[in-house]
């Protein structure tokens, strides 16, 4: 499977011009071998380091690409922060001019930031269907316990190859799948910000993202028994939705208010005492479950009083954001992106926005889904306590300044 990316940029029905820095993906079984080819194709030479851990180094020890420098990290502890940034950063010489990543995300994160810090090229090559997030132009990162996107590098081209991803634990696969079906509830949180605020919404990439939802969805089935056609379509999809966020700019297209409950939890606030060692797309897949009920909930009032938009208080984000996060959260909320949406507005515009709440499958719906698949579904799956679910919902949409119906939960 090859996606030809240029052709998605340029002038758009929506108004804007998308650009694509990825130029060109593969997706099929031997791709890596191939790929001193695909670099000549594009023009990408100079310097290369390849960088592994020892776990996508070993999985891929007769396929590496042919590089002047390799760089072997140790997993055990190594996460997409300022920690592992250092220790890419220390081994690295001084000429590099092409970053290759060899892994999955936090291997990326870390790759990709390092690549904008140092001003190299960057290739991806995925060993596990894991995230959407291979094509971002943003590595998504805790920095400094706080979770953060910070501007990173995109890839030219990504080389995804299906012997290496197959094989990979099948708990990254379903990680995949998590971090996928919570588009469903990123897609109508920007929609209803669309209807209500009239934020920027592109249908090309919102069909472009549902379309890359409903692929995986139809081939997770075959996760379990390995089958190549499913972690085809699951790369497949897992890459479109991230050439979608790349096309719109930021992550918009990709993440919502399910994506705050897993950044919360990722954040470990003091005042929530919620923590788990759970992957992105397992929180993202639990958030999902938690938001589209919510949602459902919200969307079966009857007779609703709209209030006008509330901004955070400093004593609101101080329950819960002890010490540097406080700061952070603030800054965060500074300018509140909500600001200024009265309930006359939401009167409004309630139908339409109940309307995009129906199309997502219910709580009910995921959980079958989900049990079939053995996809983790409750917050005990990812050892945080079930109870904490409320304080999930109220405090989720401070980490991010983004208008979701989980933030105008305040307006109801
Ligand atoms: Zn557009
Ligand atoms: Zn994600």
């Amino acid at each position: 499977m090859i996606i030809d990316s240029t052709k998605y940029s340029g002038k758009c029905s929506c108004g804007r011009e998308h650009s694509m820095v990825t130029k060109f993906s593969v997706v099929e079984s031997g791709a890596l071998k191939n790929i001193d080819k695909y670099l000549n194709e594009y023009d990408i030479k100079g310097f290369t380091v390849t960088v592994y851990d020892e776990n996508t180094y070993k999985a891929t020890a007769d396929r590496h690409p042919s590089a002047d420098y390799e760089v072997v990290l140790s997993p055990d502890n190594l996460h997409a922060n300022e920690h592992g940034v250092d220790l890419l950063l220390e081994k690295l010489p001084d000429n590099v001019e092409v970053l290759i990543a060899v892994g999955s995300g936090t291997i990326h994160d870390i790759t990709r930031y390092c690549a904008w810090k140092i001003g190299a090229e960057f290739v991806s090559c995925p060993t596990a269907a894991s995230v959407d997030g291979f094509c971002s132009s943003v590595a998504a990162m805790t920095w400094h316990g706080c979770k953060k996107t910070l501007t990173a590098v995109a890839p030219k081209i990504v080389v995804a190859d299906i012997d290496i991803i197959k094989n990979a634990p099948k708990y990254l696969a379903k990680s995949g799948f998590g971090d996928m079906i919570g588009k469903y509830i990123a897609l109508t949180d920007w929609k209803i910000s669309n209807i209500l605020t009239g934020e920027i919404y592109c249908d090309s990439i919102a069909e472009i993202t549902m379309n890359a939802t409903k692929e995986v969805m139809e081939s997770a089935a075959g996760i379990e028994s390995g089958n190549e056609k499913t972690f085809e379509k699951l790369t497949y999809g897992l890459l479109m939705s991230g050439l979608a966020m790349q096309m719109f700019g930021n992550s918009r297209p990709a993440s919502g208010a399910e994506h705050h409950i897993s950044h919360i939890i990722e954040m470990s606030p003091k005042g929530l005492s919620v923590s788990s060692d759970a992957l992105h797309g397992e929180k993202v897949g639990v958030g999902t479950i938690i938001a589209a009920r919510e949602y459902h909930r919200i969307a079966g009032l009857q007779d609703i009083s709209f209030k006008n938009y509330e901004e955070y208080s400093k004593e609101y984000i101080g329950k819960i954001f002890t010490d540097e996060l406080y700061d952070e959260i603030l800054a965060e909320n500074e300018k509140d992106c909500a600001s200024g949406i009265k309930g006359e507005r939401l009167a409004e515009c309630w139908s339409k926005i109940r309307e995009e709440i129906k199309k997502i499958p219910t709580a009910e719906n995921l959980c079958d889904i989900y049990e079939k698949l053995g996809v983790k579904m409750k917050l005990a799956d990812i050892n945080v306590a079930d109870e904490k679910e409320q304080e999930l919902i109220e405090y989720s949409p401070c980490v991010r300044n983004r208008v979701t119906l989980m933030r105008l939960r305040k307006c109801i």
